[in-house]
């Protein structure tokens, strides 16, 4: 199985796919954890995403397809990713659908999160994450339990692109650019509606719901 998680920036997207990828046998591929993994490198090509991301636009489409192909094509992740972040516009629609053909996956199944602005960007503000696990949490509302983190917390970070100037600007280029793409996919017989205001945990309860319904 296949599954793209859709939502706006702070809908939780990230959250919810590190919650179910053990049980589900899943690998999480986040468009955005590429991006940042290419600036932690401090390559030339990881200073000019900073840039962009920085600025809250989208990044090239020729850069994201790319570090996308790479996940895709690996045997080991064959018919068992989950997308966060991607298909972010229309033409990366039909480059995941060619890819998807080229490497034999399966039509993925569309989990579209659904949050109010209040909420996003509340939930953005606490935002912190660790740059070595991916995993993703809040001061206020999911606050890390350190000792409990392998590296004891010593990765965790605010992203730089969670402020609340950038904020408005990504908020933006997803009304502009992502809902498009949401409206595409909603024709789609395997979309499914999630509302993503709810508590973490209710919400991964009803995606777990929706994929045991589609693996019984
Ligand atoms: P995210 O971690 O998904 O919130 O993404 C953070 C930032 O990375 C976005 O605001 C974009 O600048 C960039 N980004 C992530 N995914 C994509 C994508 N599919 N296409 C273009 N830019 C992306």
């Amino acid at each position: 199985m296949n599954i793209i998680l859709f939502g706006p920036p702070g809908a939780g997207k990230g959250t919810q796919a590190n919650l179910i990828i053990k049980e589900f046998n899943l690998v999480q591929i986040s468009s955005g954890d590429l991006l940042r993994d290419e600036i932690l490198k401090k390559t030339n090509l990881g200073k000019k995403i900073e840039v962009i991301i920085n600025s809250g636009d989208l990044v090239s489409d020729h850069i994201v397809n790319e570090l996308l192909e790479e996940k895709i094509s690996d045997k080991r992740n064959q018919n068992r990713l989950i997308f966060d972040g991607y298909p972010r516009n229309l033409s990366q629609i039909k480059f995941l659908k060619q890819l998807l053909i080229k490497y034999n996956q399966k039509i993925p199944i569309i989990i579209s999160l659904h949050v109010d602005k209040k909420i996003i960007e509340k939930r953005i503000k606490g935002r912190i994450y660790c740059t070595k696990c991916k995993k993703i949490f809040n001061k206020y509302l999911n606050p890390p339990n350190k000792m409990k983190l392998e590296c004891k917390g010593k990765y965790l970070e605010k992203r730089l692109d969670d402020n609340i100037d950038t904020i408005v600007k990504r908020y933006d280029t997803y009304v502009q650019l992502t809902k498009p793409v949401i409206e595409y996919y909603k024709k789609n017989s395997t979309f499914h509606y999630i509302d993503g205001n709810k508590k973490i945990d209710e919400i991964s309860n009803e995606i777990r719901g929706i994929l045991l319904n589609l693996t019984d």
